[in-house]
């Protein structure tokens, strides 16, 4: 590629600047609120709008009947497609417009989205409203620069990345959208900052375990059986024998943050005997001996492990205490699961990525792969397309955070950034 055609594509990116501050306003500005799901209807509108002025061709598809969907909070997600003149691969952006909740701790308007120097605060701005921005005013300076561009450009909207994706990317994946007949590069805008491409994730494994025992009255313990605990029990046998264990599986994944490089555990919730009172109970709980305590455990898991073994490892941990306790009993279920994915580095998304980042930031690219899930597991899992890749603007450390706020330079990098990759892979 000349090095005219990326300055050209820089001047576009950057005579467009005030545009991408005023477009992510708008979308942080459509509280898209999940859960329950509030105003999905409302940004998808606005952007099939935008981008049909821009001649995408646009479709709204609702992913009925999906978990969530109800006609009170309906699940829309928006595909445009921008067909070039030539025969040539199509290159998709897939951005999620769900944001989670606002929490506490704020000192701005959460949807007031305030430009203060190079900055612009509020929910979604870093995830990932600000990506989804830099990916559509990419796609409008490409394509004012190479408006005869081969093969295609699509931009995604999608729904419930917060919650699973599954009336969102998924949904659309199981229908064929991200078939690799039909799409051939994904990027996924999410916030990983402009010199970072994110080549996946680690893998998941939530359930649930509950310990069982016998009611009686709480001055009688000796009459019952404590599943509480029971559940000490198998509390302590983690801390002795898995917690060590897991501090000792090391991954050549390059994870991020560094202490996300080996397997983890985390225990979500526990909970045994009488469920809690409502907060204006003034009585006293009822004394008995809880015959039931469950709690949630959720098992990041590397690409060299196999997740058959990962439960395994529970499992026999179980054994463990049963054998040491005469009444023990318990039951897992299995709650969620998602396999670990990582993009080759030689993939033709990631290299073409890498040569734009060191063209607009005058840098090597850094690799990187997330410590939690992001919908590129639909893509890959689903879609059974490999080309794809997490790449956009924004300090992932900010995401879900009070004050959150992106980069308005660094959006405009990032966006230069993908009009490039546009460049390589659909120029004329
Ligand atoms: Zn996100």
């Amino acid at each position: 590629m000349t090095s005219t055609l990326a300055d050209r594509l820089a001047a576009e990116v950057a005579a467009r600047r005030d545009d991408l501050v005023a477009l992510t306003q708008d979308l942080v500005r459509i509280p898209t609120l999940n859960p329950p799901g509030l105003n999905y209807r409302e940004i998808c509108d606005y952007l099939a709008q935008r981008l049909g002025r821009a001649g995408f061709a646009v479709e709204l598809i609702r992913a009925k009947g999906a978990p969530g969907d109800s006609a009170s909070h309906p699940r829309w997600n928006l595909v445009a497609r921008h067909q070039g003149t030539g025969a040539g691969d199509c290159i998709h952006f897939n951005s999620h417009h769900d944001v989670v909740e606002v929490g506490h701790g704020w000192t701005r308007d959460p949807f007031g989205a305030e430009v203060v120097g190079d900055r612009i605060y509020g929910r979604g701005t870093c995830d990932m409203k600000g990506g989804l921005a830099a990916s559509v005013i990419a796609a409008e300076a490409f394509i004012a620069t190479c408006p005869d561009h081969r093969g295609a450009i699509e931009i995604s909207a999608t729904a419930d990345e917060e919650s699973g994706g599954f009336g969102g990317v998924a949904w659309l994946a199981e229908r064929g959208w991200f078939d690799p007949e039909r799409v051939q590069h994904v990027i996924i805008p999410e916030p990983l900052h402009k010199d970072r491409i994110c080549l996946g994730h680690r893998g998941v494994w939530w359930a649930e375990i509950e310990t069982r025992g016998r009611i009686a009255h709480g001055s009688m313990p000796f009459l019952g059986d404590c599943a509480v605990r029971h559940m000490g029990a198998v509390l302590a046998e983690m801390e002795r024998t898995l917690f060590p264990l897991l501090a000792t599986k090391r991954t050549q994944m390059p994870v991020i943050p560094e202490g996300a490089r080996q397997s983890t555990l985390n225990i979500n919730a526990i909970h045994g005997g009488a469920a809690e009172q409502a907060a204006d109970y003034t009585g006293l709980p009822a004394p008995c001996v809880p015959d039931r305590c469950r709690i949630v455990i959720d098992r990041r898991f590397l690409i060299e492990e196999d997740l058959a073994e990962v439960k395994r490892e529970v499992t026999a941990l179980l054994e463990r205490v049963g054998a040491d306790r005469p009444s023990f009993t318990c039951e897992i279920r299995d709650l969620f699961e998602v396999q670990p994915v990582m993009t080759d580095r030689d993939a033709p998304i990631v290299r073409s990525t890498a040569a734009a980042i060191e063209t607009v930031l005058g840098r090597q690219a850094g690799y990187v792969v997330s410590p939690g899930t992001y919908d590129q597991k639909h893509i890959d899992r689903i879609g059974r397309l490999k080309n794809c890749i997490a790449y956009g603007p924004g300090v992932l450390d900010l995401a879900h955070q009070p004050d959150e706020w992106v980069g308005i330079t660094d959006m405009q990098d990032a966006a230069c950034v993908m009009a490039l990759v546009m460049a390589e892979l659909l120029a004329p």
